[in-house]
């Protein structure tokens, strides 16, 4: 596969978006699903999101250029980012950026939108084992949801250190419960709504 030009004649491809060429089709989207105070139109891609995130390393597109992507609307390129998934929410990007854009809003609506577009993978159905297990009894009991995604395979492979987690306290091995479900339910319904 050929390599993508970065630069041409001296001007990076890469860089920001003049202001009459940003695409708002998708950034309105976005506004729409909860970042409203993103913006996103501001980012001059200077790249200080990038250089603060802490888990880069493993994403296939930084903040920066997901910020970039969305202001090109290249859409389908960033629902197929993992970086959706692998953004841990920690707000770095966010507390650092000059401009006052917030990436980690951007990240988690366009994260939204993308389960309701109905893309799934690995992490979505990670997210939908733990949200059932929550539900079930409020805390979530590891061994169980481990085993409802990795199956026995996984627990066995995690055992010892579960075993180890247990002894000092930091693992139950029993499952436990919210005391009072009905105030936990309550407190579900009114999150649900939107
Ligand atoms: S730190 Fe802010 S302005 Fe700089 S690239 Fe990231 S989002 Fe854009
Ligand atoms: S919120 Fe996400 S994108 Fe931002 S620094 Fe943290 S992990 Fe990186």
């Amino acid at each position: 596969m050929v390599a993508k030009k970065k630069c041409f004649f001296g001007i990076k491809t890469d860089r920001q978006v003049d202001g009459d060429k940003i695409s708002q089709k998708f950034m309105d989207k976005v506004i729409a699903e909860g970042g409203e105070n993103a913006a996103i139109a501001s980012c001059m891609q200077c790249g200080t999101c990038s250089g603060g995130c802490t888990n880069i390393d493993r994403m296939d597109i930084s903040p920066r250029k997901l910020i970039l992507l969305l202001q090109r609307g290249e859409w389908e390129t960033i629902l197929k980012s993992n970086t959706l998934w692998l953004c841990t929410s920690c707000y770095t990007c966010t507390s650092r950026c000059p401009r006052g854009v917030r990436p980690a809003d951007v990240i988690e609506a366009v994260k939204a939108l993308a389960i309701r577009e109905g893309i799934q993978n690995d992490s979505t159905r990670f997210n939908q084992i733990f949200v059932e297990l929550v539900k079930k009894r409020g805390i979530v009991f590891e061994p169980e949801l481990m085993h409802q995604y990795g199956g026995i395979e996984a627990m066995l492979e995690q055992a010892e250190l579960g075993v180890k987690l247990a002894l000092r306290g930091k693992l139950s091995p029993f499952p436990a419960k919210v005391k009072d479900s009905k105030i936990f339910n309550q407190a579900l319904e009114k999150a649900s709504e939107k």
